[in-house]
């Protein structure tokens, strides 16, 4: 594969194929896994505020169920295709999979730009996709959450109009909710903070003093932001600059990373922040920072700039920021990739955590959703770790081997396969 051949769905694809070849497995199993189990597509009318109607399509593919109901966010973007849909979906499997959670994996989204969309547009959109593919979901089906540019807010819309649909409270039915209506503790930074907790873990088995060193955010959404605070936080890491879709700020005595977020909040961008120098997305892939947290979209690690990364550590935020091709060149120069469905695994473990909640009717402080995350997120590493080294495969194979794995022998024990 190449650098112009960037389908998520066929790099999805080609990794698991060389995990299957790895892992040995039986040629029915691998082209089983290879493929969602089901896949909707629906077509949403939407009455514009201006009373026009605007046609969207929507998407819910659930990937595989062997080890539980399908469970994964909504993703609202122009670029949004039934490929990047399977991709995701097959991306939670491995997920849920890899930090041992009793679900599979699933995906959903609508092509739309929600930057265009007025609020209460977003609530007809929410109300109607729930409309659309609320028959398929539930706590022992499907679950979805939050995903890009989806929000607390539009899941609060579509629970209740699931719940308006059922008649009955269904709590557990989407994650990622407002604390309000059932939401967890600890679910608004979870994504990031798995991927933190993945980080010090990670400085531990390398040798690495973070304490002070640099690090570089790419995307600035939920996962980069609480990334940047975080890393600082956390793991002592000095922020020196971060992007989003317009442009990126740099300032190699560190940014203080809650008054960036501040800052993005109050005006919706990060360029002009006090302090700061003007620096693309491209340059902050190729900074040389102790911790790269590639947070947005995918493919921005890519053949054509991976020589040039510079980070001792990858900490993949998004989902599928590098290519497969990419991926062998960081292995090659020594660059620790903490792969996507393990970094990013945190907010899905989270969610996991709310479904149990809401089935119990009992929620837990945030300190324990915090111990009881860092000791899945340890454990997932740590199982991961172990594979890379006595496989000697890089920390993404050794991650897709570790889940794969297990997603294959429930697939075999339910006779599937
Ligand atoms: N969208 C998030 C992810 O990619 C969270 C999924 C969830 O909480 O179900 O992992």
């Amino acid at each position: 594969m190449t650098s112009t051949d960037l389908n998520p769905f066929a790099i999805a694809q080609q990794q698991l194929d060389e995990a299957a070849e790895k892992l040995g497995l039986d040629q029915a199993t691998r082209e089983f896994l290879r493929w969602p189990l089901r896949e909707f597509v629906v077509t949403i009318p939407l009455r514009m505020d201006d009373g026009s109607v605007k046609i969207f399509r929507g998407y819910r593919v659930q990937y595989n169920h062997a080890r539980g109901p399908t469970k994964g966010g909504l993703r609202w973007h122009p670029d949004e295709t039934i490929d990047t849909v399977r991709a995701l979906a097959a991306w939670m499997t491995w997920k849920t999979s890899v930090v041992d959670i009793p679900l599979g994996g699933g995906k959903g989204g609508i092509t739309c730009n929600p930057k265009e969309l007025s609020e209460t547009e977003k609530e007809r959109l929410a109300r109607a996709y729930i409309r659309a593919v609320g028959r398929l979901l539930g706590v022992t089906k499907d679950v979805p959450a939050p995903d890009v540019y989806t929000t607390p807010q539009i899941m609060a819309w579509m629970m209740d109009e699931f719940e308006t649909i059922e008649k009955e409270a269904h709590p557990g039915v989407i994650t990622g909710k407002p604390l309000a209506l059932g939401g967890s503790q600890g679910r608004g930074d979870a994504t990031a903070r798995g991927g933190v907790y993945c980080v010090r873990e990670a400085a531990k088995m390398l040798g690495l003093d973070l304490k002070g060193k640099t690090a570089a955010i790419q995307g600035f959404g939920n996962a980069g932001q609480y990334g940047a605070i975080l890393g600082q936080e956390i793991l002592g890491l000095k922020i020196v600059a971060a992007s989003d879709s317009r442009g990126g700020v740099y300032n190699p005595d560190g940014l203080d990373a809650q008054a960036l977020v501040d800052y993005k909040l109050r005006t919706g961008k990060i360029d002009g922040f006090k302090n700061s120098k003007p620096i693309s997305n491209e340059e902050i892939l190729e900074l040389d920072v102790a911790v790269l947290f590639p947070s947005a979209l995918e493919n921005v690690i890519t053949g054509r700039n991976a020589a040039r990364i510079k980070a001792k550590i990858s900490c993949e935020l998004a989902n599928g920021p590098t290519t497969p091709e990419a991926d062998k060149i960081l292995y090659e120069k020594g660059v620790f990739v903490l792969p996507d469905f393990l970094a990013n695994a945190g907010g899905v473990t989270v969610s996991y955590f709310e479904q149990v909640q809401n089935t119990y009717n009992f929620y837990w402080p945030l300190e324990e959703v915090h111990s009881r995350l860092d000791e899945k997120m340890t454990k997932a590493f740590h199982a991961v770790y172990e594979m890379h080294k006595k496989e000697k495969v890089h920390m993404r194979l050794a991650a897709y081997m570790v889940a794969v794995n297990r997603v294959a022998e429930a697939c075999k024990l339910r006779g599937w396969v």
